[in-house]
């Protein structure tokens, strides 16, 4: 059975990138490693719209939340984070585990943050080191207005603005150096078409200012060390190569399609699968939905563990539960990534048969109909 992957994180990866990695690996200090390097830190600044130093560590996202905090902040230091979700927990938690004074700013699963809470919270805090804001908090299927949350950190602090955008770069709009972000993480595993294993990381002039004065002891995930050996198309350590090899390949699809025509594609798959699971009679999840994945209430009579298993057996299909309190309570539906029109298509009829399997009346063709007709409608091409 073809087995189709909606999860966000792993996403599918293309073939072009799978045959690049079964090539032998190259070593990592030869003139062949240095100019695949340089091309993939290149190609990484259109992706995030940088013009300033991009990184790639041997690690996953989460080991590159943690570079960020501990290059660019001292003991002691005061840091907000924002948490409406798992990840957004992940960087207060990770902020309280290094011995900074962490000011918590929750919010309920599913709300994404305001420009005003963070500007308050800023007040409060003037001489706040770091802002942690999550992009796409994949728990729960929101996006972060990140543009006018940086712009209101700006208008009343020098704090460094600290972006999670695992579950986002290269999928959804991001313009780094526009929206004067100074330290933004990538996963290999999500938009990137990447196995798991890399974390990319893209960082302002200030920010590389802020790492050779940032005391927090660190060694394999100083981000300072990794700019400094890149400067001669090195990497402090063994890079993992192989998964670099194949984000050269990732990349150069990304940037033949053009970066605003990918968000572009995000968008249209978002409004693809938000109309259908709608149809079929589920509710969103999220106040503010995120384009990179979409997360909605099961109905109550189905069973996620029944659902899943169907989804599975008869279909080959993946999705991704709740996490935490709605662990159970929640699909997730990826849409980030090597993800086209006729994926979701496929996604949303796996969807009408597994919950008709689980016992919960759908009108079949519905939600297939619904994310047809939405995706047709949004953009200019009347193309899936
Ligand atoms: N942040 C976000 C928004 C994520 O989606 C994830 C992975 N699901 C992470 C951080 C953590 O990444 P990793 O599991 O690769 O460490």
């Amino acid at each position: 059975m073809k087995q189709r992957l909606f999860t966000p994180g792993p996403t599918p990866v293309p073939h072009t990138v799978l045959l690049r990695m079964a090539e032998q690996p190259i070593y990592h200090r030869s003139p062949e490693f240095r100019a695949l390097h340089d091309r993939v830190r290149k190609a990484c600044q259109k992706v995030f719209q940088a013009s300033g130093q991009v990184v790639v560590l041997a690690s996953s996202g989460t080991g590159g939340m943690e570079s960020i905090l501990v290059s660019l902040t001292s003991p002691g230091d005061g840091i907000i984070a924002v948490n409406g979700g798992k990840f957004g927990a992940r960087w207060a938690e990770m902020g309280r585990r290094f011995g900074l004074s962490v000011q918590e700013i929750t919010i309920p699963w599913g709300e994404a943050v305001s420009p005003e809470r963070l500007a308050d919270g800023l007040r409060r805090a003037p001489r706040t080191q770091a802002v942690c804001l999550t992009h796409c908090e994949t728990s729960t299927g929101t996006v972060t207005d990140v543009r006018s949350c940086a712009e209101a950190i700006r208008a009343c602090s020098d704090a460094l603005i600290c972006v999670d955008g695992v579950s986002s770069v290269g999928g959804l709009e991001l313009r780094f150096d526009e929206w004067g972000i100074d330290a933004c993480v990538a996963g290999s595993q999500k938009a990137l078409m990447v196995p798991p294993g890399l974390a990319v990381v893209a960082l302002s002039e200030r920010a590389v200012g802020a790492t050779a004065r940032a005391t927090m002891p660190r060694f394999a995930l100083d981000l300072g060390r990794a700019v400094a050996s890149a400067a001669t198309g090195d990497t402090p350590w063994t890079p993992a190569s192989t998964l670099l090899a194949g984000l050269d390949v990732a990349l150069e699809m990304l940037n033949q399609e053009g970066i605003e025509r990918v968000w572009a594609r995000h968008r249209r798959l978002g409004a693809g699968v938000r109309a259908g699971v709608r149809a079929l009679g589920l509710e969103l999840f999220s106040h503010f939905p995120s384009d990179a994945v979409t997360a909605a209430w099961l109905p109550r009579e189905v069973s996620w563990d029944a659902l899943r298993d169907a989804l599975r057996s008869r279909c080959g299909v993946t999705f991704a539960g709740g996490q935490g309190e709605f662990s159970g309570r929640i699909i997730r539906i990826s849409h980030l990534g090597y993800v086209d029109g006729y994926d979701v298509l496929a996604a949303l009829a796996a969807l009408e048969e597994a919950l008709g399997a689980c016992g919960f009346t759908v009108n079949r063709g519905a939600g297939v109909a619904a994310a047809h007709d939405a995706m047709l409608e949004s953009g200019t091409d009347r193309r899936v």
